[in-house]
């Protein structure tokens, strides 16, 4: 039977795992603090767990994590790793850093099957979700990369490859995992999920319970150009998107993001940041305007500066706060899914 990977428990569900097996509920704590606070991955050295039950753990449980396939460092200082899954799976994640912290961005999918116009990710259809235990992973080795220079990962956000709401079950777990006050104890406030707009997964998001961000991939002001760039429009339109955005603001009081790409002569005109503001209008929320990461593959260009900064500017001036995403990594394929789809088309 294949060994359970104790990375993927919350503590809550390794305390029920514990009891189950007729052990203490504390022993879900010491193993919360080995792992993730000594940071020990090898059952042999929990010296204050009996080595009865260490020989228990080392027959059923394991603490393996993905392997650093390629590793990359821009200029900037930003850190994109291409892992390797224990099937061979290979996914991204980035480090950033930012003067408030380092923020990571974890994929939640092997590939994805949201299919946008625009998005490298879907140039190779999702093979399988990820678990939980593969997402912290991520975490891990970029810790581990960082230990070297004495720092940490301090912010997560859910934007790498995937659609993290197409894996819900997974993605809860993870955002537990990485909030436990016992383990790395990241604050709820420093976590963001971003979805295409699967809207039963933002109903599901407003009873999370847990003050964690939401961002919500829009990129049109309307659902013909919706349509266009991204299908899930099709299954969900804007009216009902925003109604969903609505309620979720309403349960938890938190402020929304609205990442709006900006692509050459698509959705980039002034008409379109006036009907942008007149349906954001009443919405708690901000727009993160994002430079297009042209990708070879599809057709889309990036706006000229003079556009997006007169796009910004509009949605200032009329009520809508909105901010120009700073771009990182540069020169190392940090647009999402380029590097894992340069590797997995090499090898078919
Ligand atoms: N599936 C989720 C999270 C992953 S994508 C979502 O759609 O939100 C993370 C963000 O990167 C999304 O806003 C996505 O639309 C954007 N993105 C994808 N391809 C891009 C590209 N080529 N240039 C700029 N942003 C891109």
């Amino acid at each position: 039977m294949a060994k359970k990977n104790l990375f993927g428990y919350t503590l809550k569900a390794l305390e029920e795992e514990m009891l189950a097996r007729g052990e203490k509920k504390y022993r879900a704590t010491q193993l919360y603090q080995w792992i993730y606070i000594k940071k020990v991955t090898d059952f042999d050295m929990m010296t204050d767990v009996s080595k009865s039950f260490r020989e228990v753990l080392k027959e059923e449980y394991c603490l393996d994590l993905p392997t650093v396939f390629t590793k990359q460092v821009a200029t900037d200082g930003t850190i994109k790793l291409l892992l390797e899954m224990s099937d061979g799976a290979k996914v991204e994640c980035v480090l950033m850093r930012y003067d408030y912290g380092n923020a990571i961005c974890v994929s939640s999918q092997v590939g994805c099957n949201m299919g946008c116009a625009f998005c490298a990710s879907g140039l190779l259809r999702r093979d399988r979700n990820l678990t939980s235990a593969e997402m912290v992973g991520q975490v891990i080795v970029m810790n581990q990369i960082l230990a070297e220079e004495a720092d940490n990962v301090s912010h997560v956000v859910v934007m790498g490859t995937g659609e993290p709401f197409d894996n819900y079950d997974n993605v809860s777990s993870f955002i537990h995992i990485m909030n436990e006050a016992k383990g790395l104890a990241i604050g709820a406030r420093h976590i963001t999920v971003s979805t295409c707009g699967l809207v039963p997964g933002i109903k599901r998001y407003a009873e999370e319970g847990i003050q964690v961000n939401l961002a919500i991939s829009l990129h049109a002001p309307n659902d013909t150009i919706r349509n266009e760039l991204m299908p899930v429009s099709r299954a969900y339109p804007m009216e009902e998107l925003l109604d969903a955005v609505r309620e979720y603001v309403e349960k938890s009081g938190r402020r929304v993001t609205f990442e709006y790409i900006l692509i050459k002569g698509l959705n980039d005109s002034l008409e379109n940041a006036k009907e942008l503001a007149s349906i954001l209008r009443g919405i708690f929320c901000y727009v993160n305007l994002i430079p297009l990461n042209p990708v070879k593959e599809k057709p889309y260009e990036r706006s000229l500066d003079k556009d997006t900064k007169a796009f910004s500017l509009y949605l200032n001036n009329h009520g809508v706060n909105c901010t120009i995403r700073k771009e990182w990594g540069t020169g190392i394929d940090a647009a999402c899914g380029q590097l894992r789809a340069k590797y997995e088309k090499g090898q078919r």
